[in-house]
């Protein structure tokens, strides 16, 4: 093509191509519309359901020009309403959190300026400012300067992290893998198991280690286990605690499972995805020995109210970190003089990523870490509400929690788990407030989990209205 042709043809494109370059008039009242919006939708959560038990259509894209308060519309109808609404303090079922404000605003302010936040060398602040919360969460849980760490997508990533520093520094590879021991508790989450196989681990050796009546890792059998282990000729390799298990909100005896794995040179992990913010209440004390694990996992997205996508790991031994996901290439060579340790790029699988540091960092200097804190220790008072609400009511409860989950069951006199069940279905058809289940012990059970930040008193009080009113239907159905 000649030059007059590309001019003419590139003239004729940008007519068309620079309607994506949104111009000050139509990004205002852009912005506008969404305000509206979010400010809709947060005035309407007092009223709005915590669950709806509906399908969600038409989203298909048609690649045609849709007007922005059309697609808002939309998006209330068969997003915001269907299914759970999980910025609704109603949120008491699996792990709520609800999502700050103000992480909103971070998030739209890294979309807007988009830096590149996994290489320091293209951008040194946003860089430091993903270090800088990994820096924080170093000294929430007492880990040494020494140790790294990287914001991920969730918990289950953040396990995927840690435990490819584990099998790297353990070198449990090749023919070694099923002579390697991983210890776990049969309350751990199903993201552990997950993050094995994908790492390729999913021949080694798994002992589920007994619990106690309280749902914690009894650390006598899981000396036992090791030691029969031993003497059969396998090498203990793993194991992992919870801090705040996902069924019964259960921390394990962080301190004496730290012993056991120094004694028999293990990696200790400890999963403090959902109880791990708790170090920063009254119930700190549980967490003792937590500062003695190889690497944690703890989710921003739960403990910390953000939006969904923010996990956290942190790691002791950098090397074997870096071992897996440490890379130069020849395209990244412009950036390869900068300490490696400072690009987040290094110490994650991933490169190009969202720039989510912001949304930590933007709503904990905005607020001050005084609210996060009131915000925890105000749910583990609100379990106990629940709970004594709950007994008044005739309702079995599972032992007093360590974190705010919990469970109940009616003692019907016959088909427990089934009207229970029938219970459950009750709760979920009413929908004003959201709670899930569980089997523990072999008994179905109804689960409470009190960790959204706009869950109040008043929240505690409908749940037990409704559960009150679901129940009465159950026995009249009877
Ligand atoms: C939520 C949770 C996970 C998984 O984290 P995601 O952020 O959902 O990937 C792992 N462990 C525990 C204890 C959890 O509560």
């Amino acid at each position: 093509m000649n030059t007059d042709d590309i001019l003419f043809k590139l003239n004729e494109l940008n007519k068309i191509s620079q309607k994506l370059d949104t111009q000050e008039p139509e990004r205002l009242e852009m912005l506008k519309n969404v305000s509206d919006y979010s400010n809709q939708f947060i005035e309407g959560l007092d009223t709005a359901k915590a669950f709806t038990e509906k399908k969600a259509s038409s989203l298909e894209i048609t690649g045609q020009k849709t007007p922005l308060p059309h697609l808002l519309d939309l998006y209330q109808k068969e997003v915001a309403e269907t299914g759970i609404n999980a910025a609704s303090g109603k949120h008491l079922g699996y792990i709520p959190g609800g999502g700050v404000f103000t992480a909103a605003l971070a998030d739209y302010i890294a979309a807007v300026t988009n830096p590149y936040a996994s290489v320091y060398y293209a951008s040194p602040g946003a860089a430091t400012i993903e270090n800088e919360v990994v820096n924080w969460l170093k000294s929430v849980f007492s880990f040494p300067d020494s140790s790294i760490g990287c914001l991920s997508s969730g918990g289950s990533i953040s396990t995927l992290i840690a435990f490819n520093a584990a099998r790297d520094k353990h070198k449990v590879k090749n023919e070694f893998i099923t002579k390697n021991v991983v210890y776990l508790s049969e309350q751990v989450h199903h993201s552990t198991q997950k993050a094995l196989r994908i790492i390729g681990l999913e021949d080694v050796i798994i002992r589920y280690v007994p619990l106690d009546a309280n749902h914690k890792i009894k650390t006598d059998s899981l000396e036992e286990l090791i030691e029969e282990d031993v003497s059969a000729g396998l090498q203990p390799f793993l194991v992992v605690a919870t801090a705040g298990t996902t069924d019964t909100g259960a921390v394990d005896p962080l301190n004496e499972i730290a012993e056991i794995a120094k004694k028999y040179t293990m990696w200790f992990h400890v999963d403090a995805a959902y109880g791990g913010f708790f170090i920063m209440t009254s119930k700190k004390e549980l967490f003792d020995g937590i500062e003695e694990a190889d690497s944690i996992i703890i989710d921003p997205h739960k403990g910390l109210f953000l939006p969904y996508g923010v996990g956290a790991v942190l790691v002791k031994d950098s090397d074997a970190v870096l071992h897996s996901n440490y890379y130069s290439a020849n395209y990244m060579q412009d950036g390869a003089n900068e300490e490696m340790l400072k690009s987040p790029a290094n110490i994650s699988p991933e490169l190009t990523k969202h720039f989510r540091g912001l949304r930590v960092w933007l709503p904990l200097q905005v607020h001050g870490i005084e609210p996060f804190k009131a915000c925890l220790e105000e749910k583990l008072l609100l379990v106990n509400y629940f709970r004594n609400k709950l007994t008044e009511l005739g309702f079995s409860l599972g032992p007093e929690p360590d974190l705010s989950v919990s469970y109940f069951w009616y003692p019907f006199e016959f088909d427990t788990d089934k009207k229970n069940r029938q219970l459950m279905q009750e709760i979920h058809a009413d929908g004003s407030v959201f709670l899930s289940s569980s089997i523990i012990n072999e008994r179905f059970v109804i689960r409470i989990a009190i960790l959204a930040f706009r869950t109040k008193k008043e929240t505690v009080d409908e749940a037990i209205e409704m559960i009150k009113s679901c129940l009465k239907k159950v026995i009249q159905n009877d």
